[in-house]
């Protein structure tokens, strides 16, 4: 998840706001004042105009929320775990625990959302057709709201994963091939085609001299086309490190040295005879921390002779370790976010081994191809 601003629980359901959507929401309100309220309300003051114009925007986002909390709601009925919303510049994404169940239950979590824009749109337009005798502007405001709900009912479907109209998409693929990665993988190519169409039309849009149309139409269809592709591989991690522990994965070809023995004997003896290329570095039965070869090449060749490995290695409190019972996907997550590329085994306060970035690739490679054959 980025990061977001924790906006409060509605029903046990966390609701965040994106940092992205602070921009947007002040670029709406100054549409809403300079626009609409400037348009019926022409007496009003500048600050009449703009208190109203950020209320209009808060009740836009209060029907973004709705949308979000439609399928929240619906995939806690289907037995999903919903951990949380975040509302973006350009909707919301729910952030849902695993994946659902069946291709009915996906299709109805997805295709609720855009249904309650729909329904929000008819009620703004009602609204528009019981004010307007009372008060055109306020009836104005309404109309307003009603199109801009039905606008993000339609882009909402657009069948391009993962929006809700690609996971539409993908639970009716699926359905029919009884094959999830294969209608993820479809879908999520639709939502890259998705994205540059919308990214072509940016640039017509900058090439007529429509700036705001066109950057809004690119930036939407880069983003759609990033979250597109990495869904898709996201997906391909969980499924193929789905049920692993960081125990199984830790590789155990560790060997225990003292922190004043050098680089080179460490090389010679152990790495180049014995492929060993994990060394906690030990005194008194305590860890002081780790060398790995990743550690050795930073190192010149030349100072090898005269260099300890206590000088090479991460201390243990830099060392963000992991217990054995922990999801491989986690760990993976933990690397990605701190930026490293190994992790420690530990438990209760012994090594168990090893797991690098590489070594998880390498196993999500393995188990794709034995996948693959099956
Ligand atoms: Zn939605």
């Amino acid at each position: 998840m980025p990061s977001s601003i924790k906006f409060g629980k509605i029903a046990g359901i966390e609701v965040g706001i994106d940092w992205s959507w602070i921009p947007i929401f002040l670029v709406f309100t100054y549409l809403f004042a300079t626009g609409t309220l400037d348009h019926f309300f022409p007496h009003w003051s500048n600050a009449a105009k703009w208190t109203a114009g950020a209320i209009t925007s808060a009740i836009f986002f209060a029907s973004l929320l709705a949308h979000e909390l439609a399928h929240s709601f619906v995939a806690r009925s289907k037995g999903l775990d919903v951990r949380g919303i975040t509302l973006f510049f350009f909707g919301g994404v729910s952030n849902l625990g695993g994946e659902p169940r069946s291709a009915g239950d996906e299709f109805v979590i997805a295709v609720v959302g855009p249904l309650t824009s729909l329904v929000m749109g008819a009620v703004f337009g009602l609204g528009w057709v019981i004010i307007h005798p009372f008060s055109p502007g306020v009836a104005g405001v309404s109309a307003q709201l009603g199109v801009i709900n039905a606008t993000l009912a339609v882009f909402n479907m657009v069948p391009g994963f993962p929006l809700d109209g690609g996971r539409v998409l993908r639970s009716i693929l699926w359905q029919r091939t009884r094959n999830l990665h294969q209608a993820t993988h479809i879908a999520s190519m639709a939502g890259e085609g998705v994205g540059y169409l919308l990214i072509g039309t940016g640039i017509v849009f900058l090439l007529f001299g429509s700036v705001l149309n066109g950057v809004y139409f690119f930036i939407v269809g880069l983003f759609l086309r990033g979250i597109a592709a990495s869904s898709y591989q996201q997906m391909v991690t969980d499924e193929a490190l789905s049920g692993l522990k960081a125990g199984e994965a830790a590789a155990r070809n560790c060997e225990v040295v003292p922190p004043d023995l050098s680089i080179e004997n460490v090389v010679d003896n152990f790495v180049l005879l014995h492929n060993i290329r994990c060394f906690p570095v030990q005194s008194d039965d305590r860890l002081l921390g780790l060398v790995t070869l990743e550690d050795i090449r930073h190192i010149p060749r030349e100072q090898w002779p005269i260099t300890p490995v206590e000088k090479a290695m991460t201390s243990f409190d830099r060392l963000h370790a992991v217990s054995p019972d922990e999801d491989l996907r986690q760990v993976l997550q933990l690397m990605a976010r701190q930026d490293i590329n190994q992790v420690p085994v530990v438990d209760d306060g012994q090594l168990i081994g090893l797991i690098s970035r590489s070594d998880i690739l390498r196993l999500i490679q393995a188990r794709r191809e034995l996948q693959h054959d099956r």
